[in-house]
């Protein structure tokens, strides 16, 4: 069965997407931790990280690098953080999370809630700043 995630590159689900390539795609994470908290991940379906092969891995990083930087121009903050967690989503991805404090990276701090339409603005101005 495909992981929540491959529907999401498919479009089966909705997203907020902040930008794709052929091999890697960024979307909002629906239940941030902080503004702009996003996760960047491979169109191939693996479940862990580091069992990537070695050139889609870096391939993601240099990809994330790239939200990363979009990121920074769009919301205020101190810099932005990464994070690998996995043990939701058996998809391989990392969370960029805009941080100014530890807690904004703390998983089992209180999540920000946001409205649909946050989403939707907030995922035009990140994906705007994006440089391919
Ligand atoms: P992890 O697998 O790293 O523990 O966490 C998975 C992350 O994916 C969580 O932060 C969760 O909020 C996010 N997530 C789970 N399902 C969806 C979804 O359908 N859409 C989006 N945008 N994010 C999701």
């Amino acid at each position: 069965m495909s992981s929540i995630f491959t529907k999401i590159i498919k479009g089966e689900i909705p997203s907020y997407k902040i930008a794709e390539d052929e091999r890697f795609y960024a979307f909002l994470d629906i239940n941030p931790n902080a503004k702009g908290h996003t996760l960047v991940i491979p169109k191939k379906e693996v479940d862990k990280l580091f069992d990537l092969d070695a050139e889609t891995y870096v391939g993601l990083m240099q990809f994330a690098h790239k939200v990363a930087k979009a990121l920074e121009k769009t919301i205020d903050c101190n810099r932005v953080g990464m994070t690998v967690v996995g043990l939701e989503v058996p998809h391989a991805h990392v969370h960029l999370i805009p941080i100014n404090r530890v807690s904004d990276i703390n998983f089992t701090s209180k999540k920000l809630a946001m409205q649909q339409e946050d989403f939707v603005k907030l995922a035009k101005e990140i994906s705007r700043n994006f440089e391919s």
